[in-house]
Order: structure tokens, then C-alpha cells, then sequence
């Protein structure tokens, strides 16, 4: 078997047809055509190095972490505090202390709700985050005012899909506690300022929460340069297994804030009058964790580091200028989302032929993208649409990919409308 951590070797130039080569989904046909995979904003493939790094641990390391005395467990931990390394390298951390393992981004933010913000924030206090919102970062703070009494407070977008910086400022006071933003909007594209929005919102001494989960299959990190409080990921979304991602919390933040949830791994010592609690980070990290996931997520993010996000993303924005030069040529096409500074997305609309209508008809020709309101229906209700079709970009489409999918496309226009 190829080695788990042998990520592959680094590239002077992004070879995409190797690259795809290493994706063995990417090599099937559906509806009797070759797969094109656009559907890269809900979850990406997974290259042979991560399938391979979950197949060995569970061949040869499987145990569970911390505290055991023999040779397998030794490794299981080994493998998993390794991969936490990894995590921390990538986002640019100053201590594995700061790494947080969650199931995805949604855990992420919830801990951050429910640890920090229901202890730091009360009735009176503001809530601020985007109209560009995911779900994930909008309804943990719904949640959290209806509980404290806390307001919520929307910075407004424009017609492009921008955030409009000045609203965004203007919302900002002392009373404005804890700001949420999205780096880039999964419905949109839009890559937001973040280290500018962060920087404004310290200066009226709001901790901000950053959703990375679009940003880091496509943006390298750095955590400390970004200055945030907190930044959500999720393995799923950065060619690593679903159900395992990580919270990147200050040091001194996360310090001070009470455990998540109760249960084992997450405690110092136990007694029915009293129970005290781990370390950092493992205070936030009750019960069995998802060990073959922190292995797959660091065969991943090696794999990313190995190929260099900066070629990697030059090549993806590449296909997406392309795509929105194609899909332009269908009259009818109303892109959503047309940002001076994106990644990734092309969503779109057809006339008024429903997206899921369109999905549908792009499935039969073997390609995958997805319609709907994509867990931002703030988006959507801006843009007055019920839904848009999404074309999502990943580091293996190429031109190709973007040419079938604009037949596909146009066979649909003929039938729909
Ligand atoms: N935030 C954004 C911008 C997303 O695109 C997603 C997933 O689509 C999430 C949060 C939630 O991620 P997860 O479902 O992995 O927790």
C-alpha cells in the first residue's frame, strides 16, 4: 500500500490532468457519460492519499486515543495529536493549544455560541454579522439572543454581492460584541475583507468568528495575520472526510471559557462533589473523538500544501473566469454573485425556469451542481430568487469540465423553456 502521508510530490507548474488522476470518484461515468463534479462548495472529492491514510488506520492503528498503554493506541494518538499539528500549521497557530477538533464548521460555531457568547453577552448587547451568512452563521446567534436578549444586527450587501464596508462600519459600536463573517459566501462567491472587517470590528472591542469554511480549499490562512478570535473549518469541504473540522480559538480566549460538553477526555479529575477540567484544547473535546477523521483531514490538508494553494488557486480562478465567460453566452443567464473579488462559485439563474429543474437535466449528462438556497436564503431573498443553480469549482475541473457542463446546459435551456 502507498504510504498514508505521502501527499503528492510537489508540482513546479498545477498539472491538472495528474491531479485528476488521483481522484478515483472523478473516474466514473453517470447516466453513461464521464462524471463532471461541480458540486465542489457542498463537499469535494477525495484524493487517493486521504482514501488510502483512512483505510490504514483502520487496517493497522485503530484504537482509541490518550492514555493507553499499548503500541496501538500509542500510535492512534500519535497519529491524531500529529494531524492537530498539521491543522495548526495550515491555519498559521501559534500552539496546538488553539486547535480545537469539531465535526465541521457548524460545531465550530455553535461552541463558540454556546461556550463563549452565553457567558459574554446579555440583553442589550449586539450580535453582528452579514447578509451573505451560511446558516451555520446566522441561526447559532438567533438562538443566542432569543436566550439573552441580545439583538441581532445584518450588515447589508450590494446588488454584486459585496459587503458594503461603510454599513458594515456604521453598525459597529460598543455595544457590538461579537461580530460573524463569512470569508467567502458559499452562495455567492464573494470573498469578503476579513482582516479589514476584523480590525474594525476590535476597534470597538467585538471578538469576531470567522467561517472558513469556503476559504480553505481555495485561500491559504493565516489566523494570526487575519487577527481573528475564532476561525471554523471543516474537513469535508478541503478534500478531507465529513463529519471532522476544526475551531482555531485565541489562546487566551479559549482559556477562559467553560467546556462545551461534559463527558470523558474533557476532564482533570472526577468525584461526585466535584469535577475540574483538561487542558486546553481538550477541554472542548468530550468523548471518543473522530480519530480516522483527523487522520484524513491531515492527508489532506498535506495534499493541498504539497500542490500550494497559490497555484492551485490561480488554476481554479482560471476555470471560474472561463465558466462566467461561457455561461454568458446563453441568453437568459442572470449570474448571482458578481463580486470584484470571488472564488470558486458561479451561481446562476435561467430565465424563470426553476434551478432544481435544471440539476436535474445536468445530472442525466453527468454533471453534478447544486440548486436551492444553499443554506443562505438571506441570499436569496436579496436577490428575489427561490434558488439558483451552483456551479462549484475544485481544484481538479478543468476547462473541459466547464465546456460539457455549458452544453448540458444549453440542452436544458431547449427542453425547459
Ligand atoms: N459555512 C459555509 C460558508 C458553508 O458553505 C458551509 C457548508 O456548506 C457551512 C458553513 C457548514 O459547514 P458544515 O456543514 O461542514 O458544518
Amino acid at each position: 500500500m502507498t504510504s498514508v502521508l505521502t501527499a503528492a510530490a510537489p508540482l513546479q507548474t498545477f498539472d491538472v490532468e495528474r491531479v485528476r488522476g488521483e481522484f478515483p470518484a472523478l473516474q466514473q461515468t453517470v447516466h453513461g457519460h464521464p462524471l463532471v463534479y461541480l458540486d465542489n462548495g457542498a463537499t469535494t472529492q477525495k484524493p487517493n492519499v486521504v482514501i488510502e491514510s483512512l483505510e490504514r488506520y483502520y487496517y493497522l492503528d485503530n484504537a482509541n486515543v490518550h492514555r493507553g498503554v499499548h503500541e496501538l493506541s500509542e500510535r492512534a494518538t500519535d497519529a491524531y495529536e500529529g494531524a492537530r499539528e498539521t491543522i495548526r500549521q495550515f491555519l498559521h497557530a501559534d500552539t496546538v493549544k488553539e486547535i480545537v477538533y469539531t465535526s465541521g464548521t457548524t460545531e465550530a460555531i455553535n461552541l463558540v455560541a454556546y461556550s463563549y457568547a452565553s457567558r459574554n453577552i446579555k440583553s442589550g448587547d449586539e450580535i453582528l454579522i452579514t447578509e451573505m451568512e451560511h446558516h451555520s452563521n446566522i441561526v447559532p446567534w438567533q438562538m443566542l439572543c432569543q436566550q439573552t436578549g441580545a439583538e441581532l444586527k445584518v450588515a447589508p450587501m450590494n446588488d454584486n454581492g459585496e459587503l458594503i464596508l461603510e454599513e458594515y462600519e456604521k453598525l459597529l459600536n460598543p455595544r457590538t460584541k461579537l461580530v460573524g463573517m463569512v470569508y467567502v459566501s458559499n452562495a455567492l462567491g464573494t470573498i469578503n475583507p476579513v482582516k479589514q472587517m476584523v480590525k474594525m470590528a476590535h476597534k470597538v472591542g467585538a471578538v469576531t468568528v470567522v467561517d472558513g469554511a469556503q476559504a480553505v480549499a481555495h485561500i491559504p490562512i493565516d489566523v494570526k495575520d487575519l487577527d481573528c478570535d475564532f476561525f471554523a473549518m471543516s474537513s469535508h469541504k478541503v478534500y478531507g472526510p465529513t463529519g471532522m473540522g476544526a475551531l482555531y480559538g485565541k489562546e487566551r480566549i479559549l482559556e477562559e471559557m467553560p467546556p462545551f460538553q461534559g463527558g470523558g477526555d474533557m476532564i482533570d479529575y472526577v468525584s461526585f462533589e466535584k469535577t475540574t477540567f483538561n487542558k486546553l484544547p481538550y477541554k472542548f473535546e468530550a468523548g471518543t473523538p473522530h480519530i480516522a477523521g483527523a487522520v484524513g483531514f491531515e492527508a489532506a490538508l498535506k495534499y493541498v500544501q504539497n500542490l500550494g494553494l497559490g497555484v492551485i488557486s490561480a488554476h481554479e480562478r482560471g476555470v471560474l473566469q472561463y465558466a462566467t465567460q461561457r455561461i454568458l453566452e446563453i441568453p437568459g443567464v442572470r449570474i448571482i454573485g458578481t463580486a470584484g473579488l470571488k472564488c470558486s462559485i458561479l451561481s446562476f439563474v435561467l430565465n424563470d425556469v426553476h434551478p432544481s429543474d435544471i440539476g436535474t437535466i445536468l445530472n442525466l449528462h453527468g454533471v453534478a451542481v447544486r440548486t436551492g438556497h444553499h443554506c443562505a436564503m438571506p441570499v436569496m431573498q436579496h436577490f428575489d430568487v427561490p434558488g439558483t443553480v451552483r456551479a462549484s469549482i475544485g481544484l481538479y475541473n478543468n476547462r473541459e469540465d466547464i465546456d460539457i457542463f455549458i452544453e448540458a446546459l444549453t440542452r436544458a435551456k431547449q427542453m425547459l423553456t
